[in-house]
């Protein structure tokens, strides 16, 4: 794709975006899901979701591929209409069993991970095409206000086909937000961007949301795109939800192993749990007293890991040896430990294979799960004694 030289296109995603605070704002509406269950032939997409979006909140709906988040995001589009559960828009239904407000009645602008412009509208009549209940004259200046906001002013005349993936997102996000929507629903609106390019776009969009305060459904598999951009994060597996929360908590006390793995790599140990104290290689920590004892998961991220220098800590092998730059990935033998433990060093330390290190846990890094209902017991509690 794309007439825009590289290195413009890698910083900015194109030419300068317009002025910050200059999007036109909206009515934020409360966006709320109520036991919503959807179901294609036997299988059961969506199972009895409950979600509420507070005016001008950005919510991130976040799970592996398959977990239902697009069926969601279409329900509350009007794409799809939910087999039981009601979907209301500032408390009146726009679906349910006995209503249904079509999509183009329901003030929401949508944004797809494809942009979805029309190849054969210019970038001006593009943007305008969700305005045309406005006078023309109006709706030119509402398009070209919006298209000034994403620095694509120059663009109005060109067709999609000429712009990069960067800039054809920029107009989406244009042609999405020009007809002030209450509600902005995104799936996967930066996936087909390359890093760099996408953090960018990111923190743009991200500007644009808030000044237009419209409340905002984000559909991700992306952990670190969720925590980027969303006030709450909604986790969701196969079907469910499985945690709402913000970022810090949805991260630091996740619901269960799976969404703690979900968003970070982790060292897993099994330990039993006595007296409320599990015991593993790298020091005993503490479970939530109050749960029975009994097998114990301890996860621990590789950056938990902290090097440190005399006889305190428990000892390590150096296996493998990834220098990152910013930070050096080892791989470890660990007496007690039946597989390769993972740290995750700071980059001016690089060892050689086959050295010894010694390492304490920082016990912000570890989590503790009962190995039978996977569920978290007090996994801020840990510490090492
Ligand atoms: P992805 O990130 O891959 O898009 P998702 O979490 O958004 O996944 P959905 O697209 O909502 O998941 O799909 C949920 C389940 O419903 C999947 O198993 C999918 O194959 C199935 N599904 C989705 N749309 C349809 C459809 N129109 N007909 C039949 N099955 C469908």
């Amino acid at each position: 794709m794309g007439s825009i030289d590289s290195e413009q296109e890698t910083a900015s995603g194109g030419s300068d975006w317009g002025p910050r605070g200059t999007a036109a704002a909206t009515f934020a509406a409360r966006l709320s899901f109520e036991n919503i269950t959807h179901v294609y032939g036997d299988l059961e997409a969506v199972r009895d979701v409950s979600l509420e979006l507070a005016p001008g909140e950005i919510v991130c709906l976040l799970g592996p591929s398959g977990c239902g988040k697009t069926t969601l995001l279409r329900i509350a589009a009007g794409v799809e209409r939910p087999q039981s559960g009601r979907i209301l828009l500032n408390g009146s239904e726009i679906a349910s069993a006995s209503a249904f407000v079509p999509p183009e009645r329901r003030n929401v602008g949508l944004m797809f991970q494809d942009f979805a412009l029309f190849p054969h509208l210019t970038i001006l009549d593009n943007v305008m095409f969700g305005l045309r209940n406005l006078e023309r004259a109006d709706a030119l200046r509402e398009a070209q206000a919006a298209l000034r906001r994403v620095g694509m002013s120059q663009y109005e005349k060109s067709y999609p086909h000429v712009l990069s993936g960067g800039e054809q997102q920029r107009v989406a996000l244009a042609r999405a937000i020009v007809p002030r929507p209450a509600v902005m629903l995104m799936d996967e609106p930066f996936s087909g961007l390359d890093q760099r390019l996408r953090e960018v776009v990111r923190e743009e969009t991200l500007a644009i949301l808030r000044e237009t305060r419209a409340s905002c459904l984000l559909v991700t598999h992306d952990p670190v795109e969720a925590m980027w951009m969303a006030d709450r994060i909604a986790v969701m597996r196969e079907g469910r939800l499985v945690q709402i929360g913000t970022p810090t908590q949805v991260y630091r006390a996740p619901a269960d192993i799976s969404t703690a793995k979900f968003f970070c790599d982790f060292n897993e140990l099994i330990a039993p749990a006595r007296a409320g104290k599990v015991s593993t290689p790298f020091g005993t920590f503490k479970a939530d007293t109050r749960k029975e004892d009994g097998s114990t998961v301890v996860l621990i991220r590789p950056q938990g890991l902290v090097p440190t220098t005399g006889k305190t800590g428990t000892q390590g092998t150096v296996l493998e040896v990834r220098y990152l730059g910013d930070a050096t990935l080892l791989s470890l033998g660990v007496h007690g430990c039946e597989r390769p433990i993972k740290a995750r060093v700071p980059g001016s330390i690089v060892p050689q294979k086959g050295e010894t290190m010694r390492f304490k846990i920082d016990p912000d890094h570890v989590l503790l799960f009962p190995a039978a209902s996977a569920t978290a017991i007090g996994a801020r509690d840990g510490y090492q004694e």
